[in-house]
């Protein structure tokens, strides 16, 4: 059996600064009306001019190289500044996936004229990267991949179709898992690429798929005959599923899968508070000491990533572990506020529909519970 070591991090007098700054500037901001507390804004709260304010501040891309526009700041600091936007449900949306998991992408597997082109532009929050793994008979069994690239000179011609591709209608790329050679039964694995797309190109169609809310989150996407230039392919042809797999730890890894629903749970124990309402304090309690394990454990894999240790057991587990802690948090919320006849702010009544109708999506999105339990059943059990 394989132990899983997560470390205890403290918090270093510069970490602790950049908190108290990135506070500021969402003091700031919520004083100017620039935004309302969203439950899951991660992934629904859509702000290009937030996105370019965090950039101007150099709060995205922190940790890359200089010469690419970061800052070479630790794992922890950019935790740091991804917690408290988080906590403060800001608008971050735009940027979320390329600062997450595109930049860090092409800096392993990336060529430098992908580097040099990319990165600067997601760093100053005006580039905006999607997620292309699903197609409609590929979900958690992802190596049944179809979508198909054809080798023509200088480049590559797609036909097939992805979904469920959150952002793809405000996103200027999409980072596309394609089958670049047939599949081979012996190894599905095989024959994989990824490819940088351009979602504006012609022959790419960008069907909405509306929530149960209304809500245009995701998106079908279609793709007819799309030429893909040779220079948008991502490390080799043929080895899209190990950097796919490298992307998908960073896609799990972060406080966003445990914070979705904070904006709410803070929300709750204010009014609670200010209700004197302490027998309904104490079922809260539960969930927030949770969180606080959760949180520790969180920071333990940014320090994994400072310490260039690929966090994929760890990741699903926290992922597992936490997204059911979001849930927990809306519908202890709907109990709670249904056992209650006082009056509810309209900020609780806001964030708690957003939590309540969103929350489906928890565990389902970036992996879902049975897949990352598999994983983390055989990581523990390899030696
Ligand atoms: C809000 C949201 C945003 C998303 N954004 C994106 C995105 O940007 N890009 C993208 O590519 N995808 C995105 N997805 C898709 C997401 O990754 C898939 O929904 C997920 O991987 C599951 O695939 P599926 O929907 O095809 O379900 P299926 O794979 O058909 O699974 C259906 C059910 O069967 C269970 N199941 C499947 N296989 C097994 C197994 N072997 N053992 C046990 N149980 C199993 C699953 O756990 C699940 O409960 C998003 C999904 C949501 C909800």
């Amino acid at each position: 059996m394989k132990n899983l070591q997560l470390s205890v991090v403290q918090l270093s007098e510069p970490a602790k600064t950049l908190r108290q700054e990135i506070r500021r500037f969402i003091y700031e901001e919520q004083e100017m009306g620039t935004f309302e507390p969203k439950c899951d804004s991660w992934l629904s709260g859509y702000s290009p001019n937030f996105s370019r304010k965090l950039g101007k501040r150099q709060w995205i891309g922190m940790t890359w190289p200089k010469r690419y526009g970061g800052q070479e700041r630790s794992s922890i600091e950019r935790y740091i500044v991804a917690e408290e936007l988080l906590a403060a449900g800001a608008p971050v949306a735009a940027h979320w996936i390329a600062d997450r998991q595109t930049g860090p992408l092409l800096l392993r597997y990336g060529t430098e004229h992908q580097r040099k082109f990319f990165l600067p532009k997601i760093v100053s929050g005006e580039c905006y990267f999607a997620i292309g793994l699903s197609e409609p008979n590929a979900g958690s069994d992802l190596a049944a991949v179809s979508l198909k690239a054809t080798k023509v000179d200088k480049g590559w011609i797609l036909n097939g179709n992805k979904i469920w591709t959150s952002g793809a209608h405000f996103a200027h790329y999409m980072i596309t898992l394609c089958r670049t050679s047939l599949k081979n039964p012996e190894d599905r694995h095989e024959g994989m690429s990824q490819l940088i797309t351009d979602l504006s190109a012609p022959g790419v169609t960008i069907r909405p798929i509306h929530l149960m809310t209304g809500e245009h989150h995701f998106n079908e996407v279609i793709f007819e005959d799309v030429f893909v230039s040779e220079e948008m392919l991502i490390g080799e042809v043929g080895n899209g599923w190990k950097q796919g797999m490298a992307e998908l730890a960073y896609e799990r890894s972060g406080p966003e899968r445990f914070l979705s629903t904070f904006p709410l749970l803070e929300e709750l124990v204010n009014t609670l508070r200010l209700n004197g309402d302490n027998q309904l304090l104490s079922q809260v309690s539960p969930l927030v000491s949770n969180l606080w394990t959760l949180r520790n454990m969180s920071m333990g894999i940014a320090q994994m990533l400072e310490d260039n240790i690929t966090p994929d057991l760890a990741a699903a587990l926290v992922k597992d572990l936490g997204t059911q802690f979001e849930k927990q948090v809306a519908e202890m919320a709907r109990l709670l506020v249904s056992f209650k006849s006082t009056d509810l702010s309209s900020r609780l009544e806001k964030l708690m529909s957003e939590a309540v109708l969103h929350a489906p999506g928890f565990t389902l999105r970036g992996g879902t519970t049975e897949i990352l339990r598999g994983i983390v059943a055989k990581g523990v059990v390899r030696t």
